[in-house]
């Protein structure tokens, strides 16, 4: 029995009427088990489009927002940037050091730091990914990398901090690929970051380490029941309302 998080990035998709139809979908789907003990452990979290998190706010209070992307500053000229301040209300989590993020948008680690320690000091929930590529994975590379990601993107935050902190490991070779990550695979990863977490802030500890990579209803149950997987973190099966929710029912037998 364990705590899960179950958490949807929706990336650039859905309008604001169609997110607010979702979650009000999902919202009575889950409003069933409002009585089960069970989905106190169970968080359920959407990272809808920036647009979106004030209209979908206090809509559902068995569902929690986060925002897919924040900036380092705190105002000022940074145009088209979205500031801590302008969604600390409706969003409990922030997504930093997405792949996407890192590739599309060039996000160095020393960015991803900076955004982590504003998180932090806005009292958001930074949820950090990491992950490696196919080539480095078929080099042999991946825990070289994944130690490099979490030495730099942690650097100089104390261990209460990284306590604050959720994980997901997002093997990039498996993100909107349709492949996906063994659940022995990914748990060997998630052991190697427990450990490599626990050296960097110098304290032994559980962590929360989600898995992303086409997670799906029909592979979710079989990566949640390894040990060091905390979660998922979901992108094309969140955006139907009806495999999001098959996984989050899988969940519940797990918690
Ligand atoms: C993601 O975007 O974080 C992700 C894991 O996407 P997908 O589930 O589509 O692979």
């Amino acid at each position: 029995m364990k705590d899960l998080i179950i958490a949807a990035n929706w990336k650039m998709n859905k309008t604001v009427p169609q997110s607010i139809s979702f979650i009000s979908d999902l919202d009575i789907r889950i409003s069933q088990w409002k009585l089960n003990p069970k989905l106190n452990k169970l968080e359920i979290l959407i990272f809808p489009p920036a647009i979106s998190l004030y209209p979908m706010n206090g809509r559902s209070e068995f569902i929690s927002l986060g925002c897919q992307n924040i900036y380092f500053e705190e105002s000022g000229a940074y145009t088209g940037e979205i500031a801590v301040d302008m969604i600390r209300e409706y969003s409990k989590y922030a997504l930093i050091g997405h792949s996407e993020r890192r590739e599309v948008f060039s996000e160095t680690d020393e960015e991803i730091n900076k955004k982590i320690k504003t998180s932090l000091s806005a009292g958001l929930t930074p949820l950090l990914c990491v992950g490696e590529t196919l080539d480095e994975r078929e080099a042999g590379n991946t825990f070289t990398k994944i130690n490099a990601q979490l030495k730099n993107d942690l650097s100089g935050l104390s261990s209460e901090e990284i306590e604050k902190i959720v994980f997901a490991y997002e093997p990039v070779w498996a993100i909107g690929t349709g492949k996906t990550a063994t659940p022995e695979q990914a748990q060997e990863v998630h052991e190697f970051i427990t450990n490599e977490i626990n050296k960097i802030s110098g304290k032994e500890n559980k962590r929360m380490i989600l898995y992303g990579g086409s997670v799906k209803p029909e592979n979710s149950k079989e990566l949640l029941t390894k040990k060091d997987i905390n979660g998922a973190l979901i992108g094309g099966a969140s955006l139907n309302v009806d495999s999001f929710f098959a996984i989050i029912e899988k969940s519940l037998e797990l918690v």
